[in-house]
Protein backbone atom coordinates (compact mmCIF):
# COMPACT_ATOMS: atom_id res chain seq x y z
CA UNK A 1 0.00 0.00 0.00
CA UNK A 2 1.31 3.57 -0.69
CA UNK A 3 -1.22 5.27 2.24
CA UNK A 4 0.08 6.57 5.45
CA UNK A 5 2.14 5.31 8.45
CA UNK A 6 0.43 2.39 9.32
CA UNK A 7 -1.55 1.30 6.56
CA UNK A 8 1.68 -0.45 4.63
CA UNK A 9 4.16 -2.62 5.08
CA UNK A 10 7.21 -0.03 5.48
CA UNK A 11 9.36 0.27 8.59
CA UNK A 12 9.46 2.84 10.57
CA UNK A 13 12.62 4.49 9.53
CA UNK A 14 11.66 4.10 5.84
CA UNK A 15 8.74 5.34 6.47
CA UNK A 16 9.46 8.53 7.97
CA UNK A 17 12.19 9.05 5.03
CA UNK A 18 9.50 8.55 2.35
CA UNK A 19 7.57 11.56 4.00
CA UNK A 20 10.35 13.75 3.91
CA UNK A 21 10.66 12.61 0.32
CA UNK A 22 14.06 11.01 0.44
CA UNK A 23 13.56 7.58 -0.94
CA UNK A 24 11.19 8.72 -3.50
CA UNK A 25 12.41 12.60 -4.77
CA UNK A 26 15.11 14.25 -5.36
CA UNK A 27 13.84 17.58 -5.35
CA UNK A 28 11.14 20.09 -4.64
CA UNK A 29 10.46 21.19 -7.83
CA UNK A 30 10.47 17.47 -9.01
CA UNK A 31 8.06 16.76 -5.81
CA UNK A 32 5.46 19.76 -6.82
CA UNK A 33 5.29 18.59 -10.71
CA UNK A 34 4.06 14.96 -8.91
CA UNK A 35 1.96 16.38 -6.27
CA UNK A 36 0.22 18.58 -9.33
CA UNK A 37 0.04 15.55 -11.10
CA UNK A 38 -1.83 13.57 -8.18
CA UNK A 39 -4.48 16.73 -7.73
CA UNK A 40 -5.83 16.58 -11.19
CA UNK A 41 -6.55 12.96 -11.11
CA UNK A 42 -8.23 13.83 -7.25
CA UNK A 43 -10.23 16.56 -8.93
CA UNK A 44 -11.70 14.60 -11.43
CA UNK A 45 -12.15 11.81 -9.31
CA UNK A 46 -14.53 13.93 -7.04
CA UNK A 47 -16.29 15.24 -10.20
CA UNK A 48 -17.13 11.41 -11.30
CA UNK A 49 -18.02 10.58 -7.71
CA UNK A 50 -20.72 13.15 -7.96
CA UNK A 51 -21.97 12.45 -10.96
CA UNK A 52 -22.32 8.46 -10.89
CA UNK A 53 -23.52 9.33 -7.45
CA UNK A 54 -26.21 11.82 -8.88
CA UNK A 55 -26.99 9.02 -11.85
CA UNK A 56 -27.79 6.65 -8.97
CA UNK A 57 -30.12 8.59 -7.20
CA UNK A 58 -31.72 9.39 -10.17
CA UNK A 59 -31.73 5.62 -11.00
CA UNK A 60 -32.87 4.39 -8.07
CA UNK A 61 -35.87 7.38 -8.20
CA UNK A 62 -36.88 6.21 -11.66
CA UNK A 63 -37.20 2.21 -10.33
CA UNK A 64 -33.97 1.11 -12.45
CA UNK A 65 -32.79 -0.60 -8.85
CA UNK A 66 -30.16 -3.14 -10.44
CA UNK A 67 -28.47 -0.38 -12.58
CA UNK A 68 -28.72 1.98 -9.69
CA UNK A 69 -26.88 -0.34 -7.65
CA UNK A 70 -24.05 -0.29 -10.18
CA UNK A 71 -23.75 3.04 -10.62
CA UNK A 72 -23.39 3.44 -6.64
CA UNK A 73 -20.74 0.21 -6.90
CA UNK A 74 -18.76 2.54 -8.98
CA UNK A 75 -19.27 5.52 -7.27
CA UNK A 76 -17.64 4.32 -4.44
CA UNK A 77 -14.80 2.76 -6.16
CA UNK A 78 -14.33 6.77 -7.24
CA UNK A 79 -14.44 7.73 -3.60
CA UNK A 80 -11.59 5.04 -2.75
CA UNK A 81 -9.36 6.64 -5.94
CA UNK A 82 -9.91 10.21 -4.12
CA UNK A 83 -8.82 9.12 -0.60
CA UNK A 84 -5.59 6.84 -1.59
CA UNK A 85 -5.07 9.89 -3.93
CA UNK A 86 -5.26 12.32 -1.11
CA UNK A 87 -3.16 10.26 1.00
CA UNK A 88 -0.45 9.91 -1.24
CA UNK A 89 -0.61 13.96 -1.49
CA UNK A 90 -0.31 14.15 2.07
CA UNK A 91 2.66 11.72 2.35
CA UNK A 92 4.05 14.05 -0.21
CA UNK A 93 3.47 17.48 2.32
CA UNK A 94 1.39 18.36 -0.22
CA UNK A 95 -2.85 19.68 0.29
CA UNK A 96 -5.67 17.43 -1.45
CA UNK A 97 -7.48 19.51 -3.75
CA UNK A 98 -11.44 19.50 -2.75
CA UNK A 99 -12.46 20.75 -5.88
CA UNK A 100 -14.56 18.47 -8.26
CA UNK A 101 -13.46 19.16 -12.06
CA UNK A 102 -16.97 18.89 -12.95
CA UNK A 103 -20.87 19.39 -11.74
CA UNK A 104 -22.83 16.76 -12.23
CA UNK A 105 -25.21 16.50 -15.65
CA UNK A 106 -28.73 15.89 -14.58
CA UNK A 107 -31.86 14.27 -15.90
CA UNK A 108 -29.84 12.56 -18.39
CA UNK A 109 -31.35 9.10 -19.99
CA UNK A 110 -29.65 5.67 -19.24
CA UNK A 111 -28.33 6.02 -22.89
CA UNK A 112 -26.39 9.41 -22.11
CA UNK A 113 -25.89 8.47 -18.78
CA UNK A 114 -23.29 5.32 -20.42
CA UNK A 115 -22.05 7.43 -22.90
CA UNK A 116 -20.56 9.93 -20.52
CA UNK A 117 -19.15 7.38 -17.91
CA UNK A 118 -17.72 5.69 -21.24
CA UNK A 119 -16.18 9.10 -22.02
CA UNK A 120 -15.21 9.88 -18.03
CA UNK A 121 -13.39 6.31 -17.90
CA UNK A 122 -11.79 6.60 -21.27
CA UNK A 123 -10.30 10.05 -20.06
CA UNK A 124 -8.97 8.83 -16.99
CA UNK A 125 -7.33 5.88 -18.54
CA UNK A 126 -5.88 8.67 -20.89
CA UNK A 127 -4.93 11.09 -18.09
CA UNK A 128 -3.68 8.35 -15.44
CA UNK A 129 -1.02 6.92 -17.90
CA UNK A 130 0.41 10.16 -18.95
CA UNK A 131 0.50 10.82 -15.37
CA UNK A 132 2.07 7.51 -14.45
CA UNK A 133 4.95 8.42 -17.09
CA UNK A 134 5.34 11.84 -15.32
CA UNK A 135 5.89 10.65 -12.13
CA UNK A 136 8.72 7.81 -13.40
CA UNK A 137 10.42 11.05 -15.30
CA UNK A 138 9.81 12.98 -11.84
CA UNK A 139 11.61 9.33 -10.21
CA UNK A 140 8.17 8.92 -7.73
CA UNK A 141 7.63 5.48 -8.24
CA UNK A 142 5.39 5.15 -5.34
CA UNK A 143 3.06 7.55 -7.08
CA UNK A 144 3.76 6.13 -10.00
CA UNK A 145 2.49 2.56 -8.69
CA UNK A 146 -0.60 4.49 -7.38
CA UNK A 147 -1.76 5.78 -10.32
CA UNK A 148 -1.00 1.95 -12.25
CA UNK A 149 -3.95 0.82 -9.75
CA UNK A 150 -6.12 3.68 -10.47
CA UNK A 151 -5.64 2.82 -14.67
CA UNK A 152 -5.97 -0.71 -13.71
CA UNK A 153 -10.03 -0.11 -12.08
CA UNK A 154 -10.59 2.67 -14.48
CA UNK A 155 -10.12 0.09 -17.66
CA UNK A 156 -12.60 -2.10 -15.68
CA UNK A 157 -14.80 0.53 -15.36
CA UNK A 158 -14.63 1.89 -18.92
CA UNK A 159 -15.20 -2.44 -20.15
CA UNK A 160 -18.84 -2.40 -17.37
CA UNK A 161 -19.89 0.81 -19.41
CA UNK A 162 -19.12 -0.26 -22.96
CA UNK A 163 -20.79 -4.01 -21.96
CA UNK A 164 -24.14 -1.94 -20.79
CA UNK A 165 -24.49 0.29 -24.15
CA UNK A 166 -23.67 -3.06 -26.16
CA UNK A 167 -26.56 -4.62 -24.43
CA UNK A 168 -28.85 -1.62 -24.55
CA UNK A 169 -27.94 -2.07 -28.70
CA UNK A 170 -28.62 -5.68 -29.66
CA UNK A 171 -31.17 -6.49 -26.48
CA UNK A 172 -32.61 -3.01 -26.40
CA UNK A 173 -36.23 -2.89 -23.51
CA UNK A 174 -35.73 -6.70 -23.06
CA UNK A 175 -32.32 -5.85 -21.11
CA UNK A 176 -33.51 -2.43 -19.76
CA UNK A 177 -36.54 -4.51 -18.66
CA UNK A 178 -33.99 -6.31 -16.35
CA UNK A 179 -32.72 -3.45 -14.93
CA UNK A 180 -36.16 -2.82 -13.41
CA UNK A 181 -36.54 -2.89 -9.64
CA UNK A 182 -33.62 -5.51 -7.42
CA UNK A 183 -32.58 -5.35 -4.53
CA UNK A 184 -32.35 -1.69 -2.88
CA UNK A 185 -28.57 -0.48 -3.90
CA UNK A 186 -26.48 -1.15 -0.39
FE1 LIG B 1 -11.35 6.62 -10.43
FE1 LIG C 1 -13.66 5.14 -12.91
Amino acid sequence: MCGRMGENSFGHGQEARIKRGELTMAKDSNKNVVIAALNRARSAELGAILQYMSQHYELEDRDYGALAAEMKHTGIDEMKHAEKLAERILVLEGTPTSEPNMKPKKGQSIEEMMAQGISLEETAVKDYNESLHICRQNNDYVSAKVFEELVCDEQEHLLHFQDIVNHIKELGTAYLATQVGGAPAK
